[in-house]
């Protein structure tokens, strides 16, 4: 991508009252965009992250058998009336416009509309276990929409439900599905938290969530960085400074961010919605539930509260908008360094490199720079008559500087 084709640009200035540190960075490097408080648009560079993000989460999902599918986000009165949560205060009503009652609430979840459509196909014991997906768009009425992505009125989430014969069945799928969660946040280069934490209403009497350390986080955990066990405050009977409970170290009270949250369901929603099956002696029986959500947009704002220094945002790798920062830096009449350019923007992308090309010639080195480090891609990649035919490489991460050739840079990318 050339940058002087992208119509987003960064800002020069920090956003006028953002308290929260990932919505400032996110909308001064324009990946983000506030049309209301927790209302956002997913600029072309942040899109590009949630794509990346749900990429992943797909092939972790896909991993455990989960099918993906896409349900409507407008979700009728009667599927709520069935669960009794129609006057749950998070949701946001939809009414048609002349309408004195909504009859539609903007799907905040959507255990009652999977459960309903499983009704249907679901008759056998051997039409179990399975579990389905969906990336989709949620809206919740959070009345503290101050973190940026981190909360948002209007935000992205993977949710997935799974269906199973029996309880040994479920918990077996429930800790696969955790597996697969601590893979998709260490792919996105997450450190997170298995913490033990309240069953609200459901039958069970745990949930459990992956939580991230930060002291923007809402939640309150107790954690032993030696083992990693860990308890929502919630629930816990621990105190500050508590030997662990599994391996006797010391647990320390964290602020957390829950970048994930897996449920057992039981009964509660198959009994509402008549979802039985015949087992093998041909006896009726409710299907077992499990819900497992993922804050996708969430998850972006995390990632930016976690890796950032003064300057930036620092992008793991595997979510970068673009892997490489290709910067021009264009001398009047510098054929030379004008063709090194163009030569290594297109070498990179016929390699497969994802590169935003910063063309532009009517920036200073200092600006350019400044911009690289604010919206952080891996590697910066100077052209300047300085170093004549070779690239002036250097990692956003670890800083790390070196001058190389087109090639040599080429064969270390892989
Ligand atoms: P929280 O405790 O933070 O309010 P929750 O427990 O209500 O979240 P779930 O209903 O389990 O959340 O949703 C699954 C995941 O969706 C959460 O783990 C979180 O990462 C994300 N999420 C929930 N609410 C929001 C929100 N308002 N904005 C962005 N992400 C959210
Ligand atoms: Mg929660």
């Amino acid at each position: 991508m050339r940058q002087s084709k992208l119509f987003t640009k960064v800002l020069k200035e920090k956003p006028r009252d953002e308290e929260s540190l990932n919505a400032e960075l996110l909308l001064r490097g324009g990946f983000a965009y506030k049309n209301s408080a927790g209302v956002f648009t997913y600029l072309p560079l942040g899109w590009r992250v949630i794509q990346k993000i749900s990429n992943i989460i797909r092939e972790e999902m896909n991993a455990i058998g989960g099918e993906e599918l896409l349900m409507p986000a407008l979700v009728e009165k009667k599927y709520l009336d069935v669960s009794g949560r129609w006057d749950v205060p998070v949701g946001f009503e939809a009414k048609v416009k002349n309408e004195t009652k909504a009859s539609f609430v903007l799907g905040w979840t959507h255990e009652e509309v999977l459960t309903d459509i499983v009704s249907k196909y679901i008759n056998s014991y051997r039409d179990l276990p399975f579990a389905a997906y969906q990336i989709q768009t949620k809206f919740r009425n959070e009345p503290r929409a101050k973190s940026g992505l981190l909360r948002g009125r209007e935000f992205i989430m993977k949710d997935l439900y799974s269906f199973h014969a029996d309880e040994e069945d479920f918990h077996k799928y429930y800790d696969m599905a955790a597996e697969a969660y601590h893979r998709v946040f260490k792919r996105c280069g997450l450190k997170t938290y298995y913490t033990l934490a309240a069953g609200g209403d459901f039958t069970a009497n745990y949930t459990h969530e992956f939580q991230v350390l930060s002291s923007v986080g809402e939640d309150t955990i107790f954690v032993c960085l030696t083992c990693g066990h860990a308890e929502n405050k919630e629930i816990s009977k621990l105190k500050n400074g508590d030997n662990c409970p599994k391996c006797g170290e010391k647990v320390r009270e964290e602020k957390a961010i829950e970048v994930g949250n897996i449920f057992p369901l039981g009964t509660k929603y198959s009994k509402s919605f008549n979802l039985q099956f015949l087992d093998a002696e041909g006896k009726r029986r409710d299907v077992i539930m499990g819900s497992y959500g993922i804050g996708v947009s969430r998850l972006m704002g995390t990632i930016v509260e976690v890796s950032h220094d003064k300057y930036g945002i620092i992008w793991p790798e595997t979510l970068a908008p673009f892997k490489v920062h290709l910067i021009a830096l264009l001398g009047k009449e510098d054929d030379e360094t004008l063709a090194l350019s163009e030569k290594s923007y297109a070498e990179l992308q016929k390699n497969g490199v994802e590169v935003l090309y910063d063309d532009r010639n009517d920036m200073s080195a200092g600006e350019k720079f400044a911009e690289a480090d604010l919206i952080g891609m891996p590697y910066r990649v100077v052209i300047s008559a300085r170093n004549g035919d070779k690239l002036e490489v250097k990692t956003r991460a670890e800083e790390i500087s070196k001058v190389v050739s087109l090639s040599e840079f080429l064969k270390e990318l892989g």
